[in-house]
């Protein structure tokens, strides 16, 4: 039986063990905001699929409601 002439160095071990790992697929980013979704679903943060406004959701309401309040303290100012 062939027996390997030099025992596996650690470095050469673990380079080669870089490449056994698991990967997460289906995974995109959405077009309209960003954030990291299921392919061919609906985005949960904007309610956005294929560039189109398709459900309303409480986190987009959230963000939509967050910048009007901004610019109200910056005038009391
Ligand atoms: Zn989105």
């Amino acid at each position: 039986m062939a027996v390997p002439f030099r025992r596996t160095s650690k470095t050469k071990k673990r380079m080669r063990r870089t490449h056994q790992k698991l990967e997460v697929e289906g995974l995109v980013a959405c077009k309209n905001c960003g954030a990291t979704i299921k392919a061919h679903n609906i985005c949960p943060e904007c309610g956005y699929y294929d560039g189109k406004k398709v459900l309303e959701t409480k986190k987009a309401k959230a963000k939509e409601e967050k910048p009007a309040e901004k610019p109200a303290k910056a005038k009391s100012k």
